[in-house]
């Protein structure tokens, strides 16, 4: 599972039909109109401190740990 960097959702690599290469990097998103605003001011999604950093790879682990399921509260 990979995150919209825009909206924060998780997006699935395989079913993905919006992405954006920055940096060498390719980024996933949810819908053509998060893809435009990342495309539109990339630095302004990826400009995050160490602590969303942190955070972004606990979701992802997460993610892998779940079998890509968002874990849950009910
Ligand atoms: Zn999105």
């Amino acid at each position: 599972m990979a995150i919209d960097p825009v909206c924060r959702n998780y997006v699935d690599e395989q079913q993905a039909q919006h992405t954006a290469v920055y940096q060498n990097r390719l980024y996933y998103f949810c819908c053509p109109s998060c893809q435009r605003q990342f495309e539109r001011e990339p630095g302004r999604y990826l400009r995050l401190g160490w602590w969303q950093r942190f955070l972004l790879g606990l979701q992802e682990a997460n993610a892998r740990e779940f079998g890509g399921k968002r874990p849950s509260c009910h």
